[in-house]
């Protein structure tokens, strides 16, 4: 079986395709070689063909480890419809049907069984196994096996034991999320040392994103969905009650909605997820509970109503959009209180390392929402990967820069300002000094006696936050992590003062928003 190219006969005749996505056909080459792969492709990219194909020209069974026991039986009907013949094995069945599973299994008469990961540590299982000619082992949502994931999963770490146990047997561990720290262990977790790595780019071209400042969010909630009418949406919340509390607004409205959290019965879990994926209920309030391996192919919108912990999430969050490759749009709605309450939580977090670890995804995603860099350059950086392009034509900060404002004034009385308030304050208290502002603070630390209090009255508040993120992002200004954050300017931003250059930056959303709301224009 060395060398050969996959088959090409039995794509048609049992997945029903003419041709591979990219990087199958290098993929299930790999495999029938008899060595270790792992895949890294987006969500959509085919990775299941890529251990169920040579499931099929393999001698033996492939066994797949999959934490999705939801999706299994759905899964397990699809592959039987088309004439394959696999299982599956979890805590749903009774132990007469897993006895019937499992001599299926091992007769040969099924070619791949999924099982759920905790099903590995069952004496029972095992002894099964050790009598079973086992080709092939697929591990599904592999990033599960790393505590850098976002869905650690400890049972994913029996999965070494089983490696151990089959050492001649080749391993496929596939996932559509990975840093490279999860990459990483997810190699060494599985000893897959002498494999090779198959990573697509993880660019969704068909994904437009933007980020909103969570003022006036209720409105423009509605205009979103208004744009999106009779399509499919996600709205990601974040807690059970606000699923909730949304749903039921949005119903109020005659917009149809239902929530989905993991406080709900598994039935009307089930029924959500069905009405959903039938067109019977067009918009899902959710939390992340919701979506794991839902292959709904035409999701035309997911909004974030809260900031996610991490981009990884973001990233498989938004990823749901827009299967099928056309058009879809990502709105991430964001504001500091937000992201206050994800700080909050990481306090709770006991263990000194996983705080840090959770402080530093969460540093990430903030700095995604309020830097203006391009959305897409800034997620694939998350992910290793370099975007070359200057203006990516579908993403908020790239649509807006294609329409600029001459901002070198501004720029030079904000630097001044962080310069003569020492380069010990944030924004906030920047702006305010700017703003002219009375606060007691202001008025103690003898701010209002400096040259640049109130030289910037017309500007509000939130406009001055985002031109310090756009200086920020141009590296004019630094910005110090603390127990609170300060602004300091950078060599660049004091060769700008003092070279007098000039600066343009895209219009302001915040001034964008304000003219909206206040009905000018
Ligand atoms: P992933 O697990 O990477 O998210 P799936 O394995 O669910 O992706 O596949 C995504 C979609 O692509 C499915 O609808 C699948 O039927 C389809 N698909 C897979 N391989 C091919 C192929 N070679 N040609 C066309 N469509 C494919
Ligand atoms: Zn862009």
């Amino acid at each position: 079986m060395s060398n050969s190219s996959p088959p090409l006969n039995i794509l048609k005749s049992h997945f029903g395709f003419d041709s591979f996505l990219p990087l199958q056909e290098e993929i299930i080459t790999n495999v029938l070689s008899g060595r270790d792969s792992l895949v890294l492709l987006p969500t959509g990219g085919g990775k299941s063909l890529c251990y169920q194909l040579p499931a099929m020209c393999l001698p033996g069974l492939t066994l797949v480890v999959s934490p999705l026991i939801a999706l299994m039986k759905d899964q397990v009907d699809a592959l039987n419809s088309n004439g394959i013949p696999a299982r599956f094995i979890n805590s749903s069945l009774t132990s007469s049907e897993i006895e019937l599973a499992q001599g299926e299994a091992s007769r040969g008469q099924a070619k791949i069984l999924y099982v759920a990961p905790e099903r590995l540590a069952m004496p029972g299982f095992r002894h099964f196994l050790s009598n079973v000619e086992l080709s092939l082992i697929a591990i599904d949502e592999a990033h599960c096996i790393s505590e850098w994931g976002h869905e650690f999963r400890p049972d994913y770490r029996n999965l070494r034991q089983l490696r151990q146990a089959f050492p001649g047997v080749p391993a496929i561990a596939l996932t559509a999320t990975a840093t490279w720290q999860v990459r990483e262990d997810i190699v060494q977790q599985l000893g897959l040392q002498q494999g090779r790595v198959f990573l697509s780019s993880f660019n969704r071209a068909n994904l437009t994103y933007s980020v909103q400042s969570k003022e006036g969010y209720w409105q423009k909630l509605l205009t979103l969905l208004g744009a999106h009418k009779g399509e499919s949406a996600i709205i990601y919340a974040f807690s059970r009650r606000e699923t909730e509390e949304l749903a039921e607004d949005l119903n109020a409205r005659g917009l149809k909605a239902r929530p989905y959290h993991a406080g709900l019965d598994p039935e009307t879990r089930r029924r959500t997820q069905e009405d959903f994926i039938r067109d019977r209920v067009p918009i899902i309030v959710a939390t992340i509970a919701f979506g794991m391996g839902i292959d709904k192919p035409d999701i035309r919108l997911v909004a974030h109503h809260s900031l996610p912990k991490s981009l990884e999430g973001y990233y498989q969050e938004t990823g749901r959009a827009g299967r099928d490759g056309l058009p879809s749009e990502c709105v991430l709605f964001y504001s500091y209180a937000d992201k206050a309450k994800q700080e909050y939580f990481i306090d709770q977090i006991e263990g000194r390392v996983e705080q840090e670890n959770a402080r530093l995804k969460l540093s990430r995603m903030v700095e995604f929402a309020e830097i203006p860099l391009c959305r897409r350059k800034n997620i694939l950086g998350y992910f290793g990967e370099d975007w070359e392009e200057e203006n990516c034509g579908s993403c908020d900060v790239c649509l807006a820069a294609n329409d600029e404002i001459d901002a070198t004034e501004i720029a030079q009385k904000v630097l001044s300002a962080v310069i003569r308030t020492g380069e010990r304050f944030g924004a906030l208290h920047v702006s305010k000094v700017l703003r002219g502002s009375r606060e007691k603070r202001v008025l103690e630390l003898g701010h209002d006696r400096l040259s640049v209090y109130g030289i910037a009255k017309d500007f509000s508040e939130a406009e001055l936050r985002e031109i310090v993120a756009h200086l920020q992002a141009r590296a004019l200004i630094s910005r110090n992590e603390g127990e609170f954050a300060t602004l300091s300017v950078s060599d660049k931003g004091k060769e700008f003062l003092q070279q007098r250059n000039k600066l343009s930056l895209p219009v302001l959303k915040s001034s964008a928003e304000n003219r909206e709301s206040s009905g000018k224009l």
